[in-house]
């Protein structure tokens, strides 16, 4: 009987409690720590439109030695403004953190180095991205690519600067300012829900082989942008959108 009261009385006290704070102030749930750690894409709407968000912000964070070049930045500002709507504009926050000397980072290490250093989150009208150079290489895949770079999270995507220093430079090869901005670009692309993963698709158009990805090997989203086999099909120049991918931003809240 005691037991029962006891379990009785404990109930009551905790509808009482959840009522009275969720009244007053409920907490919202797309921004801070907590917004940040959803699958790729889910962010999309909020970085393309500016029904939530009317700022966006792009934390930058490189390892010594791996500063991204001045054309990377002003390249990804560019695109932003172009297919976005920020009226409140786009700002770059840029820092230095000590290179780890790794020659591998796993999904798990790129996880732990954004909780050690990611220090801006959505708040009030901003969103914001989390964006990481690291001094070394991803594992190969399955089929022998290297990956450059890739998204992770809503609002995260990371590069591999070792694999862009090794791959750019030198005759017939892209420079690196131009390889390592297109790998930033496309996955900022998957960030903004390209292809089917956060911006539905206004016409199918996703790779039958290769998910996630568009299917015009002329488009900044085909798969390879992300690999080291880039270098095959694009050496010198940032390949655009093309039209299906521009239409899908544009029905998902962007221009
Ligand atoms: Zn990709
Ligand atoms: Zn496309």
């Amino acid at each position: 009987m005691k037991f029962l009261f006891n379990k009785l009385a404990f109930y009551g006290l905790l509808i009482g409690g959840v009522y009275a704070c969720s009244v007053p102030e409920r907490e919202d749930p797309f921004v801070g720590l907590a917004a940040a750690r959803w699958d790729v894409g889910k962010s999309a709407n909020f970085l393309l439109s500016d029904d939530r968000f009317t700022n966006l912000e792009l934390e930058i964070v490189y390892m010594e030695g791996y500063k991204p070049t001045d054309y990377l930045m002003d390249s990804m500002v560019e695109f932003l403004q172009e297919i976005t709507r920020k009226p409140g504009g786009i700002e770059i926050i840029e820092k230095e953190i000590p290179a780890e000397g790794k020659e591998y980072y796993s999904t798990q290490d790129i996880g732990d180095l954004e909780d050690r250093y990611r220090e801006r989150y959505n708040e009030g009208n901003t969103v914001s991205v989390f964006f990481l150079v690291v001094d070394g290489s991803f594992m190969p895949d399955e089929e022998g690519f290297f990956t450059i770079g890739a998204a992770y999270r809503n609002t995260s995507m990371v590069l591999f600067g070792k694999r862009i220093f090794e791959n750019s430079g030198g005759f017939g090869r892209p420079s690196r300012g131009t390889l390592e901005t297109t790998t930033a670009l496309h996955e900022l692309g998957h960030l903004l829900g390209l292809v089917n993963v956060g911006s539905e698709m206004v016409t199918p158009h996703e790779d039958q082989g290769k998910e996630y990805h568009c299917d015009d090997d002329s488009c900044l989203m085909y798969w390879a942008v992300e690999t080291d086999n880039v270098l095959q099909f694009t050496p010198q120049t940032i390949p655009e959108l093309d039209e299906n991918c521009r239409n899908d931003l544009r029905a998902n809240g962007g221009r």
